[in-house]
């Protein structure tokens, strides 16, 4: 299962309607206005499900 990072919601990536690769992975969408948003702005879902970015650096004390 992955995550739609535009809506939230648990889907397949093999029933996925739509999918689109940023930065060297690739995104599955349930929608394709899910995907249209994600294209729009896609730096707002993915720091969204990053939690804000707060350890984006490598080698922090308490991420490996
Ligand atoms: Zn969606």
């Amino acid at each position: 299962m992955v995550k739609d990072p535009v809506c939230g919601m648990e889907i397949d990536k093999e029933k996925a309607v739509a999918q689109q690769e940023h930065e060297g992975q690739t995104y599955y969408f349930c929608s394709v206005s899910c995907r249209d948003k994600f294209n729009a702005a896609p730096q707002d879902y993915i720091q969204n499900q990053a939690g804000g970015g707060a350890h984006k650096g490598k080698g922090g004390c308490c991420c490996s």
